[in-house]
């Protein structure tokens, strides 16, 4: 999985609580959020760091859709949000059955264009990631789709639901459980669900592996179908029958992470207040 001479690379530091990578091929770039400042950050190899969005509504989890258009989970707004070909912004969701969204977090694109998104109320309990307001819906897991407007529940058995990613075959969910914020006794694992023949449903949920020390955040996984979760000591990438192959130990716990630069094949942490990226021996599935 790893490879023997490739170390693991500290690309900038300094920030406050790095989310939401995403990888932008034709512009050679990582967007990513540091979520307390507001704001959206881009990394490039030639240019090094810079601001690409400030305020951010306090961005957090981001994707790609099949156009390659930028889409976003906002504490702030509580919503879902694309970020149109002429630079503007195209609220997609921001509520269900007339009630406010709780502070989405983590979304994904499968390949039939549908939005499956997060909605734990972490972004609304405090100040320091959007602003403490109340919640008004249960913590769900929600798909959207963004060809008739219709959201549908898709996942309420959570009471955190965090990163999710979708098996390369798109037969499988996974969803990371982060429980409740302020109970360490909460329910913390990765879970898995099947996909429904129809691709617009899940079902046979259940626990497929516990990350240690720390939780599971982000997750993605490769084209091989293996899930490389964020952990507090790092990466864990884990076999589809959830076996543990190996660990990349990092000094701050990781929260989320994404594939990206040549072929794929090269891993970027967003590792609490530091980026990180190292090569690895395998190359990301779902590409935009
Ligand atoms: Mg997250």
């Amino acid at each position: 999985m790893v490879l023997p001479n490739a170390p693991l690379e500290m690309l900038a530091e300094g920030f406050r609580w790095l989310e939401g990578p995403v990888w932008f091929a034709d512009l050679q770039c990582l967007l990513f959020s540091d979520i307390p400042n507001d704001r959206i950050m881009r990394w490039t190899a030639s240019g090094g760091v810079s601001v690409f969005r400030a305020p951010s509504w306090f961005a957090n989890g981001h994707a790609r859709d099949r156009e390659g258009r930028l889409i976003g989970c906002l504490h702030g707004e509580r919503a879902i949000v694309r970020t149109e070909l002429d630079g503007t912004l195209t609220t997609l969701v921001d509520g269900f059955r007339g009630k406010r969204l709780n502070s989405p977090n983590d979304v994904v694109v499968k390949s039939d264009g549908t939005l499956w998104f997060t909605d734990p109320p972490y972004g609304i309990q405090s100040d320091y990631e959007g602003g403490r307001r109340a919640s008004e819906l249960p913590t769900n897991l929600y798909r959207f789709d963004p060809r008739d407007g219709s959201l549908a529940v898709v996942g309420d058995e959570f009471e955190g639901p965090n990163g999710l990613c979708f098996s390369p075959d798109e037969k499988r969910l996974y969803v990371t459980e982060t429980g409740l914020q302020f109970d360490p006794e909460s329910k913390r694992c990765i879970r898995v669900f099947d996909v429904g023949e129809a691709g617009a449903s899940l079902g046979n949920g259940r626990d497929f592996y516990k990350v240690s020390p720390g939780d599971a955040d982000g997750i993605r996984c490769d084209e091989d179908g293996n899930v490389w979760a964020s952990a507090g000591d790092g990466v864990h990438c884990i076999a589809p029958d959830g076996t543990l192959l190996g660990k990349i130990k990092v000094p701050s716990a990781v929260s989320n992470l994404c594939f990206g630069d040549r072929h794929y094949s090269r891993l970027f942490l967003c590792a609490s207040q530091t980026l990180y990226a190292i090569w690895v021996n395998r190359r990301g599935a779902q590409r935009p």
